[in-house]
């Protein structure tokens, strides 16, 4: 058996390896490396796989995060809210552009923002709200989008984990993650569920304007060569990682429903097993599974070492929550502020998943798991 792996992108590479070299080839022979044809083409073919209006790529997801929030005109100590059970990219570009990141807690169940804090979080300066679609499932965006219209304020969603999950509503047509908000980000980190073999990110919107703005942005604020009309930065995919992408994309139903089929069988496996939560499924999206993400209320760390040991590699998402974290810190949210997600930090476990994981690897984690998880739970 192979070594087990969290992400097996070799076996993932070499499984499509011609189309993807012949397509790196074309970008070599045109030595066109930035702003290639294949930029505008992978956009294109991504929005329509989104089925939205405007895809403008960038450099990565964190800053299709920042793009999104200059687009919006946001003023220094204007607040926006965002969970606090998230990857740092997040509050991250909120903060570096002098706006106040609002912590909120998430759900127990989803591990997406609490929508009940809204009300309580809002004031004269909110201007915008952060959700994160969490290890592959869409947050609760019908009561966002309400609670941002009725107080107009802006929604970027943040679907670097999400790519491809359909948002499930009452009153509409699925929609893809990422185009329910004025603007959604998404990253194209190798890892992620849509990856490509360096950095790369986007920006998706159905506006027209914000579009527009979002595109200047990324190019120094310049419509014409030399000509700026905006203070904006430089952020490009890559016509290499383009080309690479275009080629993923066709394939990533595929890898969803193989990352679906994975999780299943480990739920199947482990929905009787005492001591462990499997992820919960939400009513108003589908999963597409970035991460298999299990709770294990007592000696996760102690679990995570053996698995170790016994060659299955975990990861914690995250170990250490944002408002605890040094920069991020807040005067009056100190440890106890953010009960569920501090209890996340300390019981979450991630376990490998992937588009090219076997049965005889899968096997293996699933009984070794329980193995361990007996022995030292009972
Ligand atoms: C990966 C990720 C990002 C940032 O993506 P990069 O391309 O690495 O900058 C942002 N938010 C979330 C939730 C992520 O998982």
């Amino acid at each position: 058996m192979k070594k087990i792996q969290m992400v097996d992108l070799i076996s993932q590479y070499n499984g499509i390896k011609t189309e993807i070299d012949s397509a790196i080839q074309e970008v070599l022979d045109s030595a066109s490396y930035i702003n290639g044809y294949q930029v505008s083409q992978f956009a294109a073919n991504l929005a329509e796989y989104l089925n939205v209006k405007h895809v403008i790529p960038c450099g990565n997801g964190t800053d299709a995060i920042q793009i999104a929030l200059m687009a919006l005109d946001l003023k220094p100590g204007d607040e926006v809210i965002v969970p606090v059970h998230t990857y740092v990219a997040t509050a991250e570009a909120i903060a570096l552009l002098k706006l106040k990141p609002v912590f909120v807690d998430v759900n127990e169940d989803d591990f997406t923002l609490n929508v009940n804090y809204l009300n309580k979080v809002l004031t004269s300066k909110t201007k915008a709200i952060v959700p994160v679609h969490l290890y592959g499932q869409c947050a609760n965006m019908q009561p966002i989008m309400s609670f941002a219209s009725a107080n107009k304020i802006a929604v970027i969603e943040d679907a670097a984990q999400a790519i491809g999950a359909d948002f499930i509503s009452k009153y509409k047509e699925n929609q893809k993650a990422g185009t329910i908000g004025d603007i959604g980000t998404t990253s194209f980190f190798p890892s992620k569920n849509l990856g490509c073999f360096g950095d790369g990110g986007a920006l998706l919107t159905n506006n027209k304007e914000l579009a527009e703005k979002c595109k200047l942005i990324a190019n120094h604020g310049q419509k014409k060569k030399y000509h700026h009309d905006i203070i904006g930065c430089n952020s490009r995919l890559d016509t290499l990682q383009a080309a690479i992408l275009d080629v993923k994309l066709k394939y990533l139903d595929d890898y969803i429903k193989k990352r679906q089929e994975v999780a299943n069988k480990y739920d199947e496996e482990f929905c009787d097993i005492d001591g462990i939560s499997i992820p919960f499924r939400s009513e108003h999206s589908t999963h597409v599974f970035h991460q298999y993400t299990i709770r294990i209320e007592k000696n996760r760390d102690l679990i995570k070492k053996k698995l170790a040991e016994a060659g299955i590699p975990t990861m914690i998402y995250y170990p250490i929550p944002l408002h605890l974290q040094r920069a991020y810190i807040q005067e009056d949210k100190g440890n106890g502020t953010f009960p569920v997600t501090e209890r996340l930090s300390a019981t979450v476990l991630s376990l490998p998943i992937h588009t090219e994981m076997v049965e005889e690897e899968q096997k293996y984690i699933i009984e070794n798991f329980i193995k361990i998880l007996t022995q030292i739970n009972g």
